[in-house]
This record gives C-alpha cells, structure tokens and sequence, in this order.
C-alpha cells in the first residue's frame, strides 16, 4: 500500500516512497552496457508500484533521463510523479530554461511533477534561480518547486524570496547520517516542506554499532535491516524515501517498507542511537 505526503498548499500529494536512479546508466557520463536490464527495472518497478522516481540531469550525463524516458514512455504521464534536478552549473535564468529543455526531451514528457535545484550555488544569486524556477510552473513545464542539499539558513532564505512556495528539500539522510533531524526537519516540518531523504540505505554501508540493533528489530517485525530503516524515516511526519534497488525483490520489499509501523520505543531506540 503506498503512502503519501501532502505537497503544498494545492491537495497535491508525493508518493512517499520513490524510486532513486543515481547510477542507473552511468555516474556523471553516460554509461550504454546494461541500457536494456535498466529500462526493464524501472518498467517493472511501475508495475509494481512505484509511481514516484527520482533523478537528476546530471545522472549519467542525461542518459539516466533518457532510459527512464524510454521506460515511462508506455505508461500514463498523469499517473507516474517525476522528479529532476537541475545541476549548480545551469542556475541562471537563461541555463535553467534551456537546462530544463533538455531535461524535458530526454524524458519524453512536457511536464515535471518536481523541479529540484540540486545543489547551492553562491555564484548565482537564489532569487534569480527560483524567479526562473517559478516561471516555468507559470509556463506549466513544472507543476512543483524545491531544493536539494539546502541547509537551514538556506531553506529560510529560498523560502523567503521565492514566488512560488518551496514545497521540497532532498538532502542526505539515514539511520547513520541523521544530521537533517536536528534542525532541518523541524523547520521543515512547521513550513509544510516534505523533506526527501536520499541515501536512505546509507547505500548499504549501515555502521555495525546500528546493525546490531537493527537486526534485533528486522527480527521483531519479521522484516529486514533495510525495511526497518525505511520504516523509520518514513515514521517521521513529512518524509519521502527514495532508495535505489535494481533487484526485483530488494524494489518489492522497500515498497512494502511503507506497511511497517514501530512502536513508539523501537522509534525511540533508533532515535537514540549515535
Ligand atoms: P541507497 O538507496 O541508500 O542504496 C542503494 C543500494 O542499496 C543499492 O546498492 C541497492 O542494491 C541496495 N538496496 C536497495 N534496496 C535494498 C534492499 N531492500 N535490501 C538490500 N539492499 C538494497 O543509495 P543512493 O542510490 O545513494 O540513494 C538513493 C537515491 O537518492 C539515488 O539513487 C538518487 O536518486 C538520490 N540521491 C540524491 C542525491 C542528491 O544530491 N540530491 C545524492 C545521492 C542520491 P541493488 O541495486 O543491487 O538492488
């Protein structure tokens, strides 16, 4: 059953658990090898479930977006919610269109459900970005806006100069990498901007003083390690997940994630650890 999160202040909703892509068709260059294997992933992963996925212009140097494009190609736009980033190189007004231009065909669709800036740049002045940011959701090419890697003071600063509202913040956090919950999530949260978390399986590199908590809970709830880390962060009132599986079961299993609750003192364990 999927969840979702509310996304700003029109009814619209995010699924709350979202497919990652980084990686799938190269790093920062396209890589062509397993083009095949990867479109099949992301098809059956729809099929699955999944109607939310995460990727980045950026992401094997666009090819990421052009083998989704392919794989999405089949099903129906209006159903699927696609997110991409823009990269720190394309945030003045001129890059951005043309930036999103790109982004646009490669996925072979004329809208983005999210537009995302995927990392600060303080070359370019923020008001500038979101201006051309918020354009583009007039032009109808975007329907939401948000950041990515954006701490507290910089949220507060996009939050204030932006026309169109802030609805997102995707920022690294996990059971390990836990600096978001401090401040972040809280501001995020009084502001009605779901935080996103990436790497949310800390890439499957868990510390080993967490694992042996986490295997004591996998075994509680008849889950695993990494079901009962996506169960914790999506416990926490506005957080989406966007782990990155390529095997059949590990996508099923961080879909069914969702379905898991805690009780309130295994969340405050988890909580507690260091
Ligand atoms: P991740 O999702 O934490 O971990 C991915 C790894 O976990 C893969 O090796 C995957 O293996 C494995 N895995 C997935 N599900 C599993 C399961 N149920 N059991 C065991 N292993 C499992 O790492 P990530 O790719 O860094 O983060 C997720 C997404 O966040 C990215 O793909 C990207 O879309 C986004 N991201 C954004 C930023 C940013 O700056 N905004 C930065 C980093 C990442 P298999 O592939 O073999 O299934």
């Amino acid at each position: 059953m999927m969840i979702y999160r509310t996304l700003g202040n029109r009814g619209a909703e995010i699924p709350a658990v979202g497919l990652g892509t980084w990686e799938v068709g190269g790093r920062d260059i396209p890589d062509k090898s397993r083009d095949r294997e990867h479109i099949e992933t992301i098809s059956r992963a729809i099929e699955m479930g999944y109607t939310h996925i995460d990727t980045a212009e950026y992401y094997g140097g666009g090819h990421t977006e052009e083998l989704i494009g392919e794989a999405i190609s089949v099903f129906s736009r209006e159903e699927l919610f696609i997110t991409s980033k823009v990269w720190p190189s394309h945030l003045q007004r001129a890059s951005l269109h043309e930036a999103l231009d790109g982004t646009l065909q490669r996925l072979r669709t004329d809208y983005l459900d999210l537009y995302l800036i995927h990392w600060p740049n303080p070359d370019v002045p923020l008001e500038e970005t979101l201006s051309a940011m918020s354009d583009e959701v007039q032009n109808g090419r975007v329907r939401f806006i948000g950041v990515s890697n954006f701490d507290t003071p910089l949220l507060e600063k996009a939050v204030a100069v932006s026309r169109e509202p802030i609805v997102n913040n995707q920022v690294l956090f996990n059971i390990d990498d836990r600096l978001a919950m401090n401040e972040l999530l809280p501001y995020c949260q009084t502001q009605g901007i779901t935080m996103t978390a990436y790497s949310p399986l800390r890439r499957n590199a868990v510390k080993t003083s967490t694992e042996k908590l986490l295997k004591e809970l996998a075994s509680k709830y008849s889950a695993s390690i990494q079901q009962i880390m996506l169960a914790w962060l999506l416990g926490k009132d506005g957080v989406v997940v966007i782990p990155k599986a390529s095997k059949l079961e590990h996508l099923r299993s961080n879909l069914e994630a969702a379905s898991i609750v805690l009780d309130q003192e295994d969340v405050r364990m988890l909580d507690a650890l260091k």
